[in-house]
């Protein structure tokens, strides 16, 4: 890299992204300085254990001062706004919650950005497939209308179309990542990839019989998270701020994914032997299929992913199979 190092500040650094986007810009030679809420955050030890050089400093995307007093001091050359409330049965029972976090806190931070006059700090603004919801058109691209299907869905159009307004209103470099689903050994264990590999794993294991899901036949463009984090760096490479759409391409049902994780998990026999339906799983709305066109970031950012469905449902199947051994 030319010149000075560059510093990152990265809100939702102990999530999933947090830990592949940390590692990525750790080896690009970044300083890394990111937000945890010192209280509550489980995960904010063991994450010190991994990045040991990375700064966390305590604020939360609830309270602007604490962002106006970090980014006065950071005054990062970069941000990631990763922070959210992102699992989607979290956001029907706390709507405002999610709302406030997902939504009003993109906001905070750009006006944070804006009134200290940070013009020449990049943003990136994690968009979501989630925003597609009954999705109007398949395959999803940039220009597909939004169809949010949960109150998570409509704080993060919320905040993406805010996003597109401080960079048209007042010049901001922000971009916004619409990422598809992306999962990984990083992934949490609410979330339906991560269920499904660490059950299956401790079955094989015999540690357990059986496990309980939802809904089987929703589809989802699953991808790599280690591939996903490239595109949001490479975003912020560019001169011009945009929109950019990160998915696969290819889409499979919830079923599928159980199946793949049986072959995986070297066992036998098919879903029905391993898994019950629970009601109290299903959503009062439900996406049913989502599939992305990511043709423009492969053209404009030159990215595209690199693990196939089946190296994901391997790749989570090992990691669940070492952890569950110990
Ligand atoms: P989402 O696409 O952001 O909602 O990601 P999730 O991984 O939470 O859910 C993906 C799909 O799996 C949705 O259609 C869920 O309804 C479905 N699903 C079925 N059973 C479960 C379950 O037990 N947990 C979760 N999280 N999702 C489930």
């Amino acid at each position: 890299m030319k010149g000075e190092m560059k510093t990152a500040f990265i809100t939702g650094i102990t999530g999933q992204d947090g830990h592949h986007l940390t590692k990525l810009l750790l080896n690009n030679g970044y300083r890394v300085v990111g937000m945890v809420n010192g209280q509550r955050n489980v995960a904010e030890s063991s994450f010190r254990k991994l990045f040991p050089n990375v700064e966390l400093v305590n604020g939360d995307l609830a309270d602007f001062s604490s962002l106006l007093s970090i980014l006065a001091k950071v005054k990062p050359d970069e941000i990631y706004n990763l922070g959210a409330i992102s699992f989607v049965t979290m956001s029907f029972s706390q709507p405002e919650i999610t709302a406030n976090i997902t939504g009003l806190g993109a906001l905070r931070l750009f006006e944070a950005v804006r009134s200290l006059g940070l013009f020449q700090t990049k943003i990136y603004q994690a968009s979501s497939s989630e925003m597609f919801g009954k999705v109007n058109e398949v395959p999803q691209t940039e220009t597909t209308a939004f169809y949010p299907r949960s109150p998570y869905g409509v704080a993060k159009v919320f905040a993406h179309n805010m996003s597109v307004n401080y960079r048209e209103a007042y010049n901001i470099h922000i971009s916004c990542g619409i990422l598809f689903n992306h999962e990984g050994e990083y992934r949490g264990h609410e979330f339906v990839t991560r269920k499904i590999t660490s059950n299956i794993a401790r079955i094989k294991l015999g540690k357990q019989e059986r496990f309980q899901l939802g809904a089987l036949h929703p589809m989802r463009d699953w991808g790599y998270a280690g591939d996903y984090v490239e595109a949001m760096w490479l975003m912020l490479q560019q001169e011009i701020p945009s929109d950019y759409v990160i998915a696969t391409g290819e889409m499979h049902s919830v079923k599928e994914f159980v199946e793949k994780a049986i072959e995986a998990a070297g066992l036998t026999g098919g879903i029905e032997d391993y898994v019950d339906l629970d009601k109290s799983l299903l959503r009062p709305s439900e996406v049913e299929i989502l599939c992305g066109d990511a043709s423009k970031a492969k053209q404009e950012l030159g990215w595209a992913p690199s693990t196939s469905f089946d190296q994901l449902v391997e790749l989570m199947i090992e990691n669940d199979l070492k952890l569950n051994s110990k």
